[in-house]
């Protein structure tokens, strides 16, 4: 028998794979050493499993571990990535419209220094296209930021051509990958970015632990001073038990990875075909194509997906835009993808993971087909 409530919500957070806490542990409490003091044993020993964790990271995406710099998760990494950049007045950056706040947050502290801020709006499946952006690109251009992949509708960004087009107008090229690492093969000796963030929590890792890639001659003025650890890019004690964890993760989705996404992409392919073939006036939002496997975004026409959200007690779920001060915000990327307000305030985004099994999808099915119904007469009324 499932337990219930049954876990859809894989975007905004996945649970730790036991066989990450198992490897954490010992770093705790045995190995609890600060990777700093290597003047003893204790030290040297987090201090080795540091620079494990970071080979292991690097190795994952192809990259170099001296580019590999752990920060406290994906908004740090994002926040010294963009901000740290040595940019002044009068230059101009560009960014995707379909970004995480921790992305967007920034670039209007760079629009507060006097940088011009263009903010380069997606195709109606969230694409961000490289002839829109080589458009968008004057003299001045110095920061170009896209996301990976987009965690509200799975879209899937061109990163590779869009960090091209950046490459060969030495054009500085960051991209929010915290949704696409370990769900789609992601290789950054092929992939010319500038830079990209992770974050533990999103592929089965602990929470509170990220990371910056940060391609070799970067320099960027650290946001927090302090020990200089991390090659000064972000002072404070590293978190070991934190970099041990998501490096086992990552170990895992290497192995993993390509399966899992194969048998999420079949789950969520029939789940899209029945909610859309059972339920009338039900639209997918999103890309039918380049999509990450567990992402389904769905409106239910005149229905509010904070009612639908109550109804559905079988299932943590979540519509995958913010809540701020009690008023609902219709979601920006649904927006900015031209979704009306009302078709907006009507969707719910599924993220399935590895929990997830074809029984619970009969389930959601079922539940759903009573749910939507019954509040589409209650609003009629
Ligand atoms: N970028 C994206 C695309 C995200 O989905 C998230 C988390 N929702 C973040 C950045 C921030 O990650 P964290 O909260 O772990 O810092």
């Amino acid at each position: 028998m499932t337990e219930l409530p049954i876990y859809l919500d894989h975007h905004s957070t996945t649970p730790c794979d036991p066989r990450v806490v198992d490897r954490m542990l010992p770093f705790f409490t045995e190995d609890f050493g600060n990777p700093a003091a290597v003047t003893h044993i204790h030290g040297r020993r987090a201090a080795t499993a540091l620079e494990t964790a970071r080979a292991s990271i690097a190795g994952f995406f192809r990259v170099h571990p001296n580019e590999i710099a752990f920060t406290g998760g994906a908004t740090e990494s994002n926040n010294i990535a963009i901000e740290g950049l040595p940019l002044t007045a009068g230059q101009h950056v560009i960014v995707s419209a379909v970004e995480h706040k921790s992305v967007l947050r920034p670039f209007e502290r760079l629009a507060e220094r006097g940088i011009d801020v263009t903010i380069l709006a997606p195709d109606s499946d969230g694409v961000i296209s490289p002839d829109a952006l080589q458009a968008a690109i004057r003299k001045e251009t110095a920061l170009v930021s896209v996301m990976t992949a987009n965690g509200e509708i799975g879209t899937i960004e061109p990163i590779a051509e869009l960090a091209l087009v950046c490459r060969e107008h030495d054009i500085f090229f960051h991209t929010d990958a915290t949704q696409a690492a370990g769900k789609i093969p992601l290789d950054f000796s092929e992939i010319a970015a500038s830079s990209f963030a992770i974050s533990g929590h999103k592929f089965y890792g602990p929470k509170g632990v990220g990371a910056l890639f940060l391609r070799r001659g970067t320099r960027v003025k650290p946001l927090t001073v302090g020990g200089g650890q991390e090659k000064n890019i972000r002072s404070g004690t590293v978190n070991v038990p934190g970099a041990v964890g998501m490096a086992a993760a990552l170990e895992i989705c290497a192995v993993e990875m390509v399966d899992e996404g194969v048998r999420l992409t079949a789950l969520r392919d029939q789940l899209a075909q029945r909610v859309t073939r059972e339920i009338p006036d039900t639209a997918i939002n999103g890309p039918q194509r380049n999509r990450l496997p567990g992402n389904l975004n769905v409106s239910f026409g005149r229905v509010e997906s904070e009612s639908l959200m109550m109804a559905m007690r079988r299932f943590s779920l979540s519509s995958g835009s913010a809540c701020s001060s009690g008023l609902r915000e219709a979601s920006a990327v649904l927006e900015a993808i031209g979704l009306s307000q009302a078709r907006s305030l009507s969707s719910i985004r599924f993220g399935l993971g590895r929990s997830n099994m074809a029984q619970q999808i009969d389930l959601l099915v079922e539940d759903l087909k009573r749910a939507v119904p019954r509040l589409r007469e209650i609003s009629a009324a």
